[in-house]
C-alpha cells in the first residue's frame, strides 16, 4: 500500500508503507474512498509544528468498511463509513457531553492520505451512511469528518441562533463552511471577513450577506461599522493566531460569543482586555461525532454541498502538489483519490 509521509518542511512523499491491519478487537480497516488536505497539516509542512521523524499524514476519511475486530458490533464490511479525525468510544463521560474530541480513549487518526485505513474504536467513531453514495455526493460527505464538522462547531459554539448577527474571520475551507453552517442555522446578516475574489465568491455562495476585507483594528472598525456600533453576537474564529484571536474577540458584541477552532499558535491573552469584552468563549478541537449524523442527514439530502470547497481534485500520487497549491494559497482545499 501507499501514502503520504512528510520528511520534513515541504518535503512530502508517496510512499510504499505497511498495510494497516486489525491491531486491538475494536478496530475497522477502512478502503478510503477520498481523504484529503487539511489546513493544519500545513503547520507542520511549513516547518512550523517539528517533524521529528518522517511522519504519516492524513486525518479526514470515508470509505468503505472492510475487516472489523471481533468486539465491533455496530459497523460492518462493505458500510460507507464516515469518521472524525479523533477517534473515540463514545460511550464515556466526555462523549456522553457530546465532546468525543475529549473521549477518555481518544486517538487521533493521522494516517488516512492513504489508500487503506485503520480505525480504532470503530463502533464510536464510524457512522455508516445509509446505503453506498453516488460519486458525486463523496467530497461532500468527505467534508464532514473534519472541514464542515469544525465549522458547523465554530457555529453552534458561538452560539449562533435566527436572525443572528454573525462575523467570520478567516476564509480558509473552516471559515467558508462556518459561514454555510451559520446559514443552515438561520443567522439573519453573515459577514465574512476575507480579501481573496475566488473565497469571497464562495462565502457568497454558502450564505455570506456582507464581506470585509480590512483585516486587524480597521477590520474591526468595519464591523461596529456594519453593526450600529455594537459588534456581533456570533463570532467565529476560523485561523489560531494572535491577530485572528484579537480581532475576532474585539468585534463580538457585549455579551456576544467568540468560538475558536483554528489550532492556536502563538496566542495569548491579556486577561484585563478580556474582562472588559464580556464575551463568551468556547472552542477547541471539534467534537465532530456529535454532529455527523445530523450533518450526513443534510448532505444524503442534499440541502447543503460542503464539498464546493475542493477547488482542487488529484489522484493520490500527486499528494506532494495537493500540498503544494494549499500552501501558496492556488487552492483552498485539495481532495485526494486513491
Ligand atoms: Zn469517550
Amino acid at each position: 500500500m501507499r501514502g503520504a509521509v512528510l520528511y520534513g518542511p515541504r518535503d512530502v512523499r508517496f510512499e510504499e508503507r505497511d498495510v494497516p491491519k486489525i491491531i486491538k478487537p475494536t478496530d475497522a480497516i477502512v478502503r478510503i474512498s477520498a481523504t484529503c488536505v487539511c489546513g493544519s497539516d500545513l503547520w507542520p509542512y511549513r516547518g512550523i509544528n517539528q517533524v521529528p521523524r518522517p511522519t504519516p499524514m492524513g486525518h479526514e476519511y470515508c470509505g468503505i468498511v472492510e475487516e472489523v475486530g471481533h468486539a465491533v458490533t455496530s459497523i460492518k464490511p462493505g458500510q460507507f463509513v464516515i469518521g472524525s479525525f479523533f477517534a473515540s468510544d463514545n460511550s464515556c463521560p466526555n462523549c456522553q457531553i457530546g465532546y468525543q474530541s475529549s473521549c477518555e480513549l481518544k486517538e487521533f487518526v493521522s494516517t488516512a492520505q492513504a489508500s487503506i485505513l485503520r480505525v480504532p474504536l470503530a463502533d464510536g467513531t464510524l457512522v455508516a451512511t445509509p446505503a453506498v453514495p453516488s460519486q458525486d455526493l463523496i467530497p461532500s460527505l468527505l467534508t464532514l469528518s473534519d472541514v464542515m464538522g469544525t465549522g458547523w462547531f465554530a457555529a453552534d459554539a458561538a452560539n449562533v441562533k435566527p436572525g443572528s448577527t454573525v462575523a467570520v474571520v478567516g476564509d480558509g475551507a473552516v471559515g467558508l463552511l462556518g459561514v454555510l453552517s451559520a446559514n443552515q442555522m438561520g443567522a439573519g446578516r453573515i459577514i465574512a471577513m476575507s480579501r481573496h475574489e475566488s473565497r469571497q465568491r464562495l462565502a457568497c455562495e454558502f450564505g455570506a450577506t456582507d464581506i470585509v476585507t480590512e483585516r486587524g483594528d480597521e477590520g474591526v472598525a468595519r464591523i461596529k461599522e456594519l453593526t450600529s456600533g455594537m459588534g456581533a453576537d456570533s463570532v467565529l474564529e476560523c485561523v489560531g493566531t494572535q491577530e485572528s484571536m484579537v480581532q475576532a474577540i474585539s468585534s463580538a458584541r457585549k455579551g456576544g460569543y467568540v468560538s475558536y477552532v483554528g489550532v492556536p499558535h502563538g496566542v495569548e491573552f491579556d486577561g484585563e482586555k478580556l474582562f472588559y469584552s464580556h464575551v463568551h468563549l468556547h472552542g477547541g478541537p471539534a467534537p465532530v461525532r456529535r454532529y455527523l449524523p445530523e450533518m450526513i442527514k443534510l448532505v444524503w439530502n442534499r440541502k447543503i454541498d460542503p464539498g464546493k470547497v475542493f477547488d482542487l481534485t488529484l489522484p493520490l500520487d500527486q499528494v506532494a502538489e495537493g500540498y503544494r497549491a494549499m500552501d501558496e494559497r492556488r487552492a483552498i482545499k485539495t481532495l485526494l483519490r486513491p
